[in-house]
């Protein structure tokens, strides 16, 4: 597995960087040992950078795996606005992975200038846990471009922010205040100022699963990319992005395996059409009708974040 550095004061991680999103809770919700089983796969076959977050719910699985295999790189996020609430982010990570050292911590679904300053204390804070030594590199997560452009501005007053996580995918899909276009500029603009750039949703929430080859391929072969998190719930599709990763044709069975319906988030009947849902999606995919909640499909990018706030559990991405 060919290995990148993260920008210019990030970490040397594989390009292929598992996101655990689809393991936790949130979409498979597999056991830890079964998590933490698929992450050693990965981790024998060269995959040593793992992306998580507080509310993946994903701690354990990536503890286990670490007994093991103590390199893995761990990328995690948080949303403190204070410095008291990201002292108690990074403490719940160091505790739940088992490990002082984090080697990205970001903050997790940041949207633009106005954002990041609302969020400056916990920013500080992670900052100065760097200087400590007890944080590798700090960015931010966003499916916005504004974010990126303002994480390159607002990023000086910290010496720079390190990392940014994007949506990033051939068509653009998911990018809630922009085209593919600008968020192909400003994560060039990103790179050109030192950012590593990790991209995310490369299958565009799973609607460009239907040519998964070339989608991956515009991703990998875009100058502004570094790395890529792919959420993979099988060693199937371990193998499967392995090989197109590392330009080959992926096995027959592997593709006959991964060929299979996307994900799609679906909403129990127990909904209470509270209408929680609609205000966390940013791709406005959810409306209430009838006292209960409907997702379109069609705009909907599987981020699962409209799941963390159902106070009834009653929407899963299967
Ligand atoms: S409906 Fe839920 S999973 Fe789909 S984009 Fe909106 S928040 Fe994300
Ligand atoms: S937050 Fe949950 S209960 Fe409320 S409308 Fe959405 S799906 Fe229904």
């Amino acid at each position: 597995m060919r290995r990148v550095r993260l920008g210019a004061r990030g970490p040397e991680v594989s390009r292929l960087c598992f996101g655990t999103l689809t393991m936790g809770p949130l979409q498979r919700d597999m056991s830890p040992q079964d998590g933490a089983a698929l992450l050693c796969y990965a981790a024998n076959r060269g995959i040593d950078f793992v992306d998580t977050a507080e509310i993946y719910g994903t701690y354990p699985h990536i503890a286990l795996a670490l007994r093991r295999h103590p390199q893995l790189k761990v990328c995690t996020k948080t949303y403190a606005c204070d410095a008291a609430e990201a002292a108690k982010s990074l403490a719940l990570a160091q505790q739940g992975i088992g490990r002082a050292y984090i080697d990205v911590f970001m903050l997790h679904e940041q949207e633009s200038e106005h954002t990041l300053r609302g969020h400056e204390e916990a920013l500080r804070y992670l900052a100065e846990k760097k200087r400590e030594g007890l944080v590798g590199a700090i960015g931010i997560s966003t499916h916005h471009v504004a974010a990126v452009r303002a994480a390159i501005r607002f990023g000086r007053n910290w010496g720079g922010l390190d990392v940014v996580h994007p949506i990033f995918n051939r068509k653009g899909l998911g990018v809630v205040d922009g085209t593919r276009a600008d968020m192909e500029e400003a994560c060039a603009q990103a790179k050109a100022h030192g950012m590593g750039v990790l991209a995310m949703k490369p299958l565009g929430g799973g609607h460009l699963i239907g040519a998964p080859q070339s989608a991956f391929g515009y991703v990998l072969t875009h100058p502004a990319v570094d790395a890529v998190a792919v959420g993979m719930q099988s060693t199937a599709e371990i193998d499967y992005n392995l090989a197109v990763f590392e330009g080959c044709a992926p096995a027959k069975d592997t593709r006959r395996i991964c060929a299979r319906a996307p994900r799609r988030a679906m909403v129990h009947d127990w909904c209470a059409g509270c209408a929680a849902c609609v205000q966390r999606c940013d791709q406005q995919a959810i409306a209430v009708r009838e006292g209960r909640a409907h997702i379109d499909a069609a705009r909907c990018v599987r981020c699962g974040y409209c799941a963390t706030v159902c106070p009834q559990f009653c929407i899963k991405i299967i």
